[in-house]
């Protein structure tokens, strides 16, 4: 299979993890007989730095012309001056809007060889935690209109509009449905159909494309006051939770940060038939950066993501997922999921581990 992969190293620890990446799918490749070929392109600070532009043109359309791409992060204290559009993050936001990234793929999962820095009790981390939240990106009240302030009876008042129309829904549910078919095949929706007309078209919508093209996947509903206790209650109930915009941001980051590890968590931005994007969820960490210090594990995980979503090598994938749990049960730590017994070692060797077990 041939693929085109763009690389965005971004700023700080972000081309240190980039380079692990990239050493992780060349040894995917030749393991396993495929044809990559890589380009870099500039974004961010570094982008900013060397065309004055978070986001240029030739980035945009070196993404374009790729069919999946693999970002590091964004952003440092040196460009904190700047404001609005000048930022490295708006290169972010550019280009998850170029490319028409309308899903969110989130996973939260707990190695059980990291179950001491997860946040919850024991007897709760024991049964697991795997949840994949599935969050719609380009729709919702972060983008309704109307939206803005005004005077209403002598008062400032603002508003916003939260607004799915069906297909809407109906493309973000099929993407949590397929990727249910690659794990568990369970899907919650969570909405609040209880109080909202929105919720309520998007549990009519997800449960007739439950019935009609996906009825081997097992469907429930819930309430995001209720989701967001659960949660925290026992996460293992949950596999694949798809929900809308505003909720998604709360859930996602609730789910990831119970795991207690921000440097082992990746996430896919899918679009409609043009290039995923595949990220660490974690920043630019300018406090660690250039010191071999980052933990490159977030960002490989993300390859195994890109192999699984973009081109669909379920095999490759579980090879660099299976080698991270190996290295990990072998004791080998960053120092940021360092713990007792642990054998610490720097970014490098971390990649090095891991590309020898793949
Ligand atoms: P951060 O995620 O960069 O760092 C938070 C803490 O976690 C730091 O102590 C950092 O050292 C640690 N950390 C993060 N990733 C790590 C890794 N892979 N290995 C080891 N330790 C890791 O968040 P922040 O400090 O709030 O932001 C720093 C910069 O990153 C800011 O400019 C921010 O705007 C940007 N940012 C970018 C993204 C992105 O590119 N997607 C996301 C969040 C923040």
């Amino acid at each position: 299979m041939e693929m085109r992969i763009c690389l965005l190293a971004g700023d700080g620890i972000g081309p240190e993890i980039m380079e692990q990446g990239v050493r992780v799918l060349e040894t995917v490749a030749g393991k396993f007989g495929h044809d990559m070929e890589f380009t870099d392109a500039l974004i961010g600070g570094a982008a900013i730095d060397k065309t004055g532009d978070p986001l240029p043109q030739e980035t945009v359309e070196a993404c374009k012309a790729a069919h999946a791409v693999l970002l590091g992060a964004v952003g440092g204290p040196r460009w904190d001056n700047l404001t609005g559009a000048e930022r490295p993050e708006a290169g972010l936001l550019g280009i998850r809007k170029a490319l028409g990234l309308f899903a969110n793929l989130r996973p939260a999962k707990l190695f059980p060889e990291l179950a001491s820095a997860c946040f919850l009790r024991p007897d709760i981390v024991a049964n697991g935690i795997d949840v994949m939240v599935v969050r719609e990106l380009t729709g919702g009240i972060y983008f309704g209109t109307p939206a803005g302030e005004e005077t209403r009876d002598g008062l400032r008042t603002a508003f916003n509009t939260m607004v799915y129309n069906e297909e809407e829904v109906r493309r973000i549910a099929r993407v949590a449905f397929e990727a249910a078919r690659k794990r568990s095949g369970r899907v919650c929706s969570v909405d609040k159909a209880n109080v909202l007309a929105v919720s309520r078209l998007w549990r009519e919508i997800v449960t007739a494309t439950h019935a009609d093209e996906f009825p081997d996947v097992e469907l429930s509903h819930m309430y995001v006051d209720n989701a967001a206790m659960q949660l925290v209650r026992d996460p293992s109930q949950f596999d694949v939770i798809v929900t809308g915009n505003l909720f998604g941001d709360i859930l996602s980051d609730e789910a990831s940060v119970i795991t207690g590890s921000i440097g082992m968590l990746p996430s896919a931005s899918l679009g409609a038939g043009g290039p995923g994007l595949f990220e660490p969820i974690h920043g630019s960490a300018p406090d660690i950066a250039g010191q071999n210090k980052a933990n490159p594990l977030a960002t490989i995980l993300s390859t195994a993501m890109m192999l699984r979503h973009s081109f669909g090598l379920e095999k490759e994938a579980e090879a660099v997922e299976g080698a991270v749990q190996q290295v990990l049960k072998a004791g080998y730590r960053t120092g940021d999921i360092m713990d007792q017994g642990g054998t610490l070692v720097g970014c490098n060797t971390m990649g090095n581990l891991v590309n020898e077990r793949i």
